[in-house]
């Protein structure tokens, strides 16, 4: 079934989630601050909301895809947002990657206006959204997540419902432990194998069909050795991630010492002014512990 859908945040995941929706022939109003991008969209066949309440009033679906929680509170919350124009029975679904206690607040604000709301984080990145293959985890209600599902199918390849409203973006503070501190054990690796002088490559394809292979392994070695830090996933958004894991973990009594010291290399890394660098960045601080360069 064709839908109408607003598209609220046109970045580098929501741009080609956006154009994915396009090609599977629903409806689009989209909404971003940048006006190139929403230039982008509308030359592919969207048509321009002038404000979050305008692309909520004429759509039934409502997808945002904003950077951190207060970006999500404003658009959702805040004046000429989306429950200003959001009818009674459209569904909103939050793909950014915000906290639970935020993510289940606003369930609740979009409950009390009569509009339903999924969390449903992405992980896959930049080429998982070009691709329509991300990995989505979702969190809200059953027959509201299967009234959306073939939509979100429309931009991924496993979409599954996690639990209630803020259980999608708790996978996904998981997900984030998962990737983030296999960077940094990948680049610890690199790293020795780099100062001992062996042939990285040579490494990679004698490694990648073992136990340490892994989809991280696939994406950020080749990037490394060709010295390509472009973002994907750039440190700043992880960082972000890795804040809202840590004050998540320690809100519910959970300590997480490997993922506060990759906090720690994450803001090592941001003071070196690498913050708008992809996160497989993280190689350059071991590669300054060691004094050697990954090659
Ligand atoms: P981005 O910064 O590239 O894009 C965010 C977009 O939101 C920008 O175009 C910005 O102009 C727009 N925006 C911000 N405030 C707005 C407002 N008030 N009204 C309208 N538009 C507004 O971020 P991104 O990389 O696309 O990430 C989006 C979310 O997806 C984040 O929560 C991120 O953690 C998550 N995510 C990112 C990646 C990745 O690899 N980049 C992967 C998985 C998940």
């Amino acid at each position: 079934m064709k839908r109408t859908i607003g598209f609220i945040g046109l970045g580098i995941m929501g741009k080609p989630m956006a154009l994915n929706l396009l090609k599977a022939g629903h409806s689009l109003i989209v909404n971003d601050l940048v006006p190139e991008a929403v230039n982008q969209l509308t030359a592919a066949g969207a048509t321009a909301a002038q404000s979050a309440k305008e692309a909520a009033e004429k759509s039934d679906i409502i997808i945002t895809m904003l950077p951190a929680g207060q970006h999500v509170k404003a658009v959702v919350l805040g004046e000429n947002g989306v429950l200003e124009g959001a009818k009674e029975g459209s569904i909103l679904i939050d793909m950014s990657s915000i906290t639970p206690d935020v993510s289940k607040e606003l369930a609740k604000k979009a409950e009390e206006k009569g509009v339903y709301m999924l969390d449903a984080p992405v992980s896959g990145g930049e080429i998982g959204a070009i691709n329509g293959t991300l990995a989505i985890m979702a969190g809200g209600k059953e027959e509201i997540f299967e009234s959306v599902a073939p939509v979100l199918y429309d931009m991924g390849e496993t979409v599954v419902l996690v639990g209630d409203n803020g259980c999608g973006v708790t996978a996904k503070l998981a997900n984030q432990i998962i990737v983030n501190l296999n960077i940094a054990a990948m680049s610890e690796a690199l790293v020795l194998a780099a100062k001992a002088g062996i042939d990285i490559e040579k490494m990679f394809q004698a490694i990648r069909g073992g136990f340490a292979g892994s989809a991280v392994l696939e994406e950020k070695v080749p990037k490394i050795l060709e010295r390509n830090f472009v973002p994907g996933g750039p440190i700043s958004i992880n960082l972000k991630d890795m804040n809202n894991v840590m004050t998540t973990a320690h809100e519910i009594g959970v300590p997480l010492p490997l993922s506060s010291q990759l906090l720690e290399i994450f803001h090592a890394l941001k003071a070196d002014g690498l913050e708008k660098e992809d996160h497989c960045g993280v190689v350059k601080y071991y590669e300054k512990l060691a004094n050697v360069e990954v090659k």
